[in-house]
């Protein structure tokens, strides 16, 4: 099957009760045996239910994967994989990560002596350098968030392969759309299904897919003994949702690609970070390994804070908000909205400035789009 036929089609079959082309919602916390030592296959929902299980099955389709294990967040999916690991392991991370996972990486499991190495992946030579006796993992977004930086994904699994190593990657912000890091023998792939995959702003959510037996069996063990589950009925969102990921993706990458033409010729944005742009630096990778450059756009505006803050509070249609990822174009200000934890020499040395701009582009008319960003823009001094 094709990618568009996969997401709509796999691992779905008419409900064998009533012929129901969508399946129903299973919310149940149990169910009955037919006697003592006999089940249907379930027995408690946080071990298993039906409508996790088909989207477990969906999206590790869509993935080109052969398991799939779904978490109640992209977080408790990350945590899941780090749960892999030992005490006294190391891990390779990249350094512009998602700042929930940095704070998890830092705050949490750095008390379970788990260490981590913040590297930029999008130099690997950066990561063989951080490689240490007792590294377990390479852990690698690609683009990262919010610098939308681009890591040669078949270069860093080489690396991995040759150390002995896993390699776990997050490319919530490509989708299976534009990336597939299980060809290149990625060990684990980790998305926050909240952004484009369910697509629509209605929930939490996180999988992990993988082709490797042990590691899925090691992952269903922590998914039922930890019990960081989604809901019957997020699962079913979540595969309402991801039935559309294609032309929705196809859309955000129009008109991000738009977006990013009319901020760069814009005389108030100092600097527009787009790995469409050929500006980019791995635009090339990026053109190499996606099928196009995705829905985010950073950019930095001339001036400092308040510039940031004027643009903000004067957009109408881009909605001030976190997240990303889904059919409403939404606008952040890293500085006072995501990264407020992170010390400013430390968010200046990565890039971070105070004027920077993060843009999750919508499947809106990009007209619209434009016109409120112009005239909001029409405010910064
Ligand atoms: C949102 C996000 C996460 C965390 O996912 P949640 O669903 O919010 O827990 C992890 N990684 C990336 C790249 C994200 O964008």
């Amino acid at each position: 099957m094709k990618f568009s036929t996969t997401v709509v089609r796999a691992g779905i079959s008419p409900d064998p009760t009533t012929g129901a082309i969508v399946p129903p919602i299973y919310e149940t916390a149990t169910y009955t045996l037919e006697e003592v030592g006999k089940n249907k296959g379930f027995d408690y929902t946080r071990s298993s239910n039906p409508t996790r299980a088909l989207l477990e099955k969906n999206l590790a389709a869509i993935e080109g994967g052969k398991y799939g294990v779904a978490f109640a967040s992209g977080m408790s999916s990350v945590d899941a994989v780090m749960r892999l690991l030992s005490a006294g392991d190391h891990v390779v991370s990249g350094d512009d990560i998602y700042g929930g996972v940095s704070r998890l990486f830092d705050r949490i499991l750095s008390r379970y002596e788990l260490s981590f190495t913040y590297v930029d992946t999008s130099q690997p030579e950066n990561i063989v350098k951080a490689i240490r006796p007792n590294t377990k993992m390479i852990w690698v977004e690609t683009p990262t968030n919010p610098l939308l930086k681009i890591t040669d994904v078949e270069a860093v699994s080489k690396i991995a392969k040759e150390h002995n190593l896993l390699f776990g990657i997050d490319p919530t912000f490509a989708t299976p759309y534009l990336l597939r890091p299980l060809e290149w023998d990625v060990d684990l792939v980790v998305h926050s299904t909240t952004k484009y995959l369910s697509g629509h702003n209605l929930l939490i959510g996180g999988i992990v897919i993988t082709n490797n037996q042990d590691l899925h069996e090691k992952l269903k063990f922590m998914q039922k003994s930890v019990g960081a589950v989604p809901s019957p009925f997020d699962c079913w969102l979540t595969l309402v949702g991801v039935k559309t990921l294609p032309l929705r993706m196809e859309r955000h990458c129009s008109n991000a690609m738009a977006v990013a033409q009319f901020l760069d010729n814009h005389p108030k944005v100092e600097k527009v970070i787009y790995p469409g742009l050929p500006g980019h630096p791995q635009h090339e990778v990026a053109r190499r390994q996606m099928k196009d450059f995705g829905g985010m756009i950073s950019f930095e505006l001339k001036g400092d804070i308040e510039s940031g803050i004027t643009l903000m509070n004067n957009v109408k249609l881009c909605s001030l908000a976190e997240s990303l990822g889904a059919v409403e174009t939404l606008i952040t200000h890293p500085v006072t909205m995501t990264h407020t934890e992170v010390p400013k020499e430390v968010r200046l040395k990565r890039g971070l400035t105070d004027s920077l701009v993060r843009l999750s582009v919508g499947i809106e008319d990009v007209e619209d789009i434009i016109a409120d960003l112009e005239q909001a823009l029409g405010k910064v001094k």
